[in-house]
């Protein structure tokens, strides 16, 4: 029988995971299956226990379960310690271990798909949940020279950059990015900008002033889809000079998880153009 996979999380229905591990599957000769699961708010554990309970041999978490899936899993790798917050979990032996391969999909996409070097750059981070979280050790790991952390929460930032316990990163609200027409309060200046809020759910962008865009290389967008969202339409106007979503960054994740479980790593390059070519309807 097929080893059992699946991608769990509350809405789930638009995840592409399950194609892009049938495509990896496909390639590198793997038999698995891999699944949706939509776990009710509040239903994370039993939704789990259930699919491990039917011989489920693994599970990619998404939105809003990162951090019960960290709280969940028995053991976790030094990548998820250092999040608090699981995207992949295996099941060995019933014991769950968990993982967090977010960051090293970004890291990935950033330095070998976009072509952006990583040591050096100031980056802001916008966001203070479970993808933030994801990608704050493998971004410090990459070289970067400093980590601005901004969320609309303000105290989940600052938690979040002091749990990383590393000078180079800050945490703050969005005040400090300045006012939309004037130059920003702190006077910082960015090459990266990565927005790993879930604002495009709500239709908006995150209230970052424009000329804290306009200085950027890049703005990288976490969501993905056929369409920009509106923090991308707002790095266009400001001249960004290179904004993408991040569908290269999932397909980078799958893959290191899909290792992580099958001992084989699958080329990223054919699934992520084919995954492209989907979205846009082609
Ligand atoms: P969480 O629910 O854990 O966190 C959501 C974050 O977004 C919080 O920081 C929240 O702020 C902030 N936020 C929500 N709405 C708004 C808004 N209208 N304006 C400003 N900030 C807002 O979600 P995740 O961290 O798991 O996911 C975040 C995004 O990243 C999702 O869109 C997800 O699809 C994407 N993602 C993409 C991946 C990929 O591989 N491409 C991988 C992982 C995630 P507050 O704390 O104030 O509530």
């Amino acid at each position: 029988m097929s080893d059992r996979y699946a991608v769990i999380g509350n809405p789930v229905a638009h995840s592409r995971s399950p194609a892009i591990h049938a495509l990896f599957a496909a390639q590198t000769g793997q038999d698995i299956v891999y699944g949706r699961l939509l776990a009710p708010t509040g239903g994370f554990v039993a939704a789990v226990e259930r699919f491990r309970d039917e011989g489920g041999a693994g599970l990619n978490v998404t939105l809003p379960f990162k951090v019960d899936a960290y709280r969940y899993c028995a053991r976790c790798a030094p990548r998820a310690q250092a999040a608090g917050a699981v995207n992949t979990i295996s099941f060995l032996a019933g014991e769950a271990l968990g993982e967090n391969t977010d960051g090293a999909g970004l890291v990935r996409d950033i330095e070998h798909r976009v072509g952006l070097a990583l040591r050096g750059a100031r980056v802001l981070l916008l966001g203070a949940g479970g993808a933030a979280r994801g990608v704050v050790a493998p971004l410090l790991d990459a070289g970067i020279a400093a980590l601005a952390i901004v969320n609309r929460s303000e105290a989940r930032a600052v938690e979040l950059a002091a749990a990383a316990g590393d000078p180079r990163v800050s945490g703050a609200g969005y005040p400090s990015l300045g006012e939309a027409d004037s130059s920003p309060a702190t006077g910082a200046r960015f090459d990266l900008i990565v927005n790993a809020t879930s604002s495009a759910l709500a239709h908006a962008a995150p209230p970052v002033p424009a000329p804290v865009l306009r200085g950027a290389a890049l703005a990288y967008e976490m969501m993905y889809g056929a369409s920009d969202t509106p923090f991308m339409r707002a790095a266009r106007d400001a001249s960004v000079g290179r904004v993408v979503d991040g569908l290269g960054m999932l397909v980078e994740q799958a893959a290191e998880s899909f290792s992580l479980w099958r001992g084989v790593r699958p080329q990223t390059d054919p699934v992520y153009e084919r995954i492209r070519r989907e979205l846009a309807g082609a």
